[in-house]
């Protein structure tokens, strides 16, 4: 079953969300430098020091509103940051190299993972055509390794979290038993779905599906039966979905499925194959496991509450008629 595609926006979000906090550490660590320099007439590095203040407060606020500039005034930041080292290495020699360290780590947090390589050897390549007058040629080469050891472990950090990261979301959106969605991402599959068929000209279909007299499956079989038959019925409705295509758990034994670019004649005849597959398995032997099935074509301007109320009626109706049918 297709696990619903990030969105923009919420892609990277926990780079999002530690490009503020980076963004907001920074503006109180560097503020009393930025003083200081300024106090103590260091007008050029003062200065520079004061822009890559105001460039975080812009971070900040972006990152914070979820402005679309967030991305771009990031990259501003990581291009600012890394020119303010170099510049801060060239007037002030040791004091500029410890920089290095943090922003490293902070390229690696803030930035996704190609554009960070491209910060960090950039940075890697400007410490180590400044650092040897300055650090001298023991210091030297061990600034270099140890910088590059900072760059490796967050990257390999950052990686970590990641796969958590869409681990985490892909056990939210799944039901357990099934493999299927699970109602947490339905409105957004629902709202997405209608959007493109809005903006193609597309059709978009749903089918309502529900297991025919299930409970007496359980009365009489005891629920582990019961959660082989709708492990069984979720099977035939991975095999009859598309690429792009969702199926959901809306619970206990009723199901969703969204057909993109089906019309309500096409996705009529979907609906017939599924409920031929699950008749024809012989999900329980000696009991006929079958299925009731609802369609629906969006219509358009059709709020998503009507949309989905029409294909419940139609699953109604098919229940109403006699169960092991579709109803459109
Ligand atoms: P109809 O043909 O009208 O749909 O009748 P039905 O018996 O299928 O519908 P009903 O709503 O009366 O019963 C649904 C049953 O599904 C009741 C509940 O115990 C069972 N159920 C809900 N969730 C689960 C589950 O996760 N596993 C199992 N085994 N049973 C479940
Ligand atoms: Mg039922
Ligand atoms: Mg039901």
């Amino acid at each position: 079953m297709n696990i619903l595609p990030h969105e923009h926006g919420r892609v990277d979000d926990f780079r999002l969300r530690a490009t503020h906090l980076i963004a907001f550490a920074s503006l109180i660590l560097l503020g009393p430098f930025a003083i200081n320099n300024l106090l103590n007439t260091r007008w050029v590095i003062g200065t520079a020091s004061m822009l890559v203040i105001a460039v975080l407060l812009l971070t900040t606020w972006c990152v914070a509103r979820s402005h679309p500039w967030s991305r771009p005034v990031t990259l501003l930041l990581s291009t600012l940051v890394l020119s303010f080292i170099a510049l801060s290495i060239w007037r002030q020699g040791m004091i500029g190299v410890f920089w290095s360290y943090p922003a490293m780590l902070a390229f690696c947090a803030m930035l996704p993972v190609p554009m960070a390589t491209v910060f960090c050897l950039l940075l890697l390549g400007v410490v180590s055509a400044l650092a040897p007058p300055v650090a001298g040629a023991e210091l030297w080469p061990r600034v270099l390794a140890s910088l590059l050891g900072v760059g490796v472990f967050a990257q390999l950090f950052v990686r970590v979290i990641e796969h958590q990261q869409e681990a985490l979301r892909k056990m939210a959106q799944t039901d357990p038993l099934t493999r299927l969605l699970n109602r947490n991402t339905l409105r957004d599959c629902l709202a997405a779905a209608v959007a493109r068929a809005a903006a193609d000209d597309r059709a978009v279909s749903l089918l309502s599906i529900d297991i025919d007299h299930f409970k007496s499956i359980n009365d009489g079989h005891g629920h582990a039966v019961g959660d082989d038959v709708l492990r069984g019925v979720a099977e035939c409705l991975h095999t009859h979905t598309r690429m792009g295509e969702y199926g959901f758990r809306l619970g206990g034994e009723e199901f969703l499925l969204v057909l993109d670019g089906c019309d309500q004649v096409i996705a009529k005849a979907r609906a017939e194959q599924i409920r031929r597959c699950v008749a024809g398995r012989e999900l329980l032997p000696g009991h006929a496991v079958t299925v009731s099935l609802g369609v629906a074509e969006w219509r358009p301007g059709e709020s998503i509450a009507r949309w989905l109320s029409r294909s419940d009626q139609c699953l109604y109706q098919a229940k109403h008629s006699g169960r092991d049918r579709v109803a459109a």
